[in-house]
């Protein structure tokens, strides 16, 4: 396999089509393996392939494991129950990494977003947003996202590749290294809970997203609850049911319209992938329960959505499919070049009082980091912006020339 450098840019293929990356084993530049994101038995293949004998890479994968995900160490030299005379020999051939810091910044209101780089120049963010009882980490499961819902600056990104599962492990490591939150212990965290909900669409990268998640629940490395998980898609209808067999955490649905008119607008997958279809496919979620309800996102966007009738119809549906549901009103974040506005406040409170009168919990979510562009929607790479600024330009100089 080329080198990741080596990768060509991967151009989107069309609105729908998922992302044809074949999976992890990243061969960096230097040839050596990185263990981080690889399964238990991956990891232990990885040093037999090296030349140890089978019992040997059984006890030391157990060991590296430990000291990965349980301990954070990145330093084969400080694993100390590795006999020293095999730091070397690990280190010439593994490596485990981190995403690299492109830029971290912190909002007024304690926020963090983390602009991320991989090893073959895509960027990627991550962001943290604290609370009184708990911390939640947003992850991204792509580099920019194939589905362009028009209201998210991540739908504009030109470039798309999934991030492995060791770019997607990586970024709780990464947090995890920020808030000083190793060895991992069961009490005490500021990292409690952790949403797929940064860039991407993570049931458009399952196995990755499968595979770094089962990592993070791994009671012997970081161990956080599934219940403490949530995944959000946009509704790719033929994986939810794999999502609640295999990964099993929360699910998280962005909605957003009630009609097939504007969703199909809005959230432009619902053309394929049609309301009613969704509402089934989240019915028969293996592990939704009363106590476990499904969260239904629903972006506020003046004149587009936000009507009493839009409200009425949103408590209709969700009964209809009998549906333990929560309801969580998103006031619209904007973004430069955004053709929509939130929702007036009290449209926003008559919308949540309508859904709550119909027994369905509609808290409004409050924004965070939108001062550092963190909230959600905002999030777009650096990198990206700058070629979409030079592409503007460009476009307005063929524009000024054709006269
Ligand atoms: N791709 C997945 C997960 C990431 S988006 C999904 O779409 O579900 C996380 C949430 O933020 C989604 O509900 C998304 O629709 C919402 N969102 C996107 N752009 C937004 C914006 N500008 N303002 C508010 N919410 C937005
Ligand atoms: Fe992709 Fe989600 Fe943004 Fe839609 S809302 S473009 S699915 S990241």
């Amino acid at each position: 396999m080329a080198a990741m450098t080596d990768a060509p840019l991967m151009p989107i293929p069309g609105h729908f089509d998922t992302v044809p990356v074949p999976r992890a084993a990243v061969v960096r530049e230097d040839g050596r393996v990185d263990l981080l994101g690889l399964t238990r038995e991956q990891l232990r293949q990885s040093l037999a392939d090296a030349g140890l004998e089978p019992k040997q890479a059984k006890l030391r994968s157990k060991q590296l494991w430990h000291w990965i995900y349980n301990r954070g160490v990145t330093d084969f030299t400080l694993m100390s129950d590795i006999a020293k005379a095999q730091h070397p020999w690990l280190s010439e051939r593994f490596v485990v990494s981190r995403p690299e810091v492109v830029e971290a910044q912190v909002s007024s209101d304690g926020t963090r977003k983390w602009l991320l780089r991989s090893p073959d120049a895509q960027d990627y963010e991550m962001v943290f947003i604290p609370d009184a009882d708990r911390g939640t980490l947003c992850v991204s499961s792509q580099v920019g996202c194939t589905l362009n819902c028009t209201f998210c600056y991540t739908g504009t990104m030109r470039l798309v590749r999934n991030l492995t599962a060791g770019e997607i492990v990586g970024q709780v490591m990464l947090a995890r290294d920020a808030l000083g939150e190793w060895p991992s212990q069961p009490e005490g965290r500021m990292l409690t809970n952790i949403v797929m909900m940064g860039m991407g669409e993570p049931l458009y990268n399952f196995d990755n997203v499968r595979d770094a998640l089962k990592l993070v629940m791994d009671n012997e490395g970081l161990a956080l609850s599934k219940r403490r998980i949530t995944l959000s898609t946009s509704g790719v209808v033929p994986m939810m049911a794999r999502a609640g067999e295999e990964i099993g955490v929360n699910l998280a649905v962005s909605l957003h319209a009630v009609t097939k008119e504007v969703r199909d607008e809005i959230v432009p997958l619902n053309r394929k992938y049609g309301i009613e279809e969704l509402l089934a496919a989240c019915a028969a979620y293996p592990g939704a329960n009363n106590a476990r309800r499904i969260t239904f996102e629903y972006v506020m966007l003046k004149g587009k959505n936000d009507r009493d009738e839009d409200a009425h119809e949103l408590v209709r549906l969700l009964r209809k499919y009998k549906l333990p549901a929560k309801v969580n009103l998103i006031p619209f974040n904007p973004w430069p070049g955004a053709d929509y506005e939130c929702s007036t406040p009290e449209r926003v409170s008559a919308f949540s009082d309508i859904v709550f009168q119909g027994g369905i919990s509609a808290p409004v979510r409050r924004p965070r980091g939108r001062d550092i562009m963190a909230a959600c929607g905002q999030l777009k790479s650096a990198a990206e912006r700058k070629s979409r600024a030079e592409l503007d330009r460009l476009a307005a100089e063929k524009q000024a020339a054709l006269g």
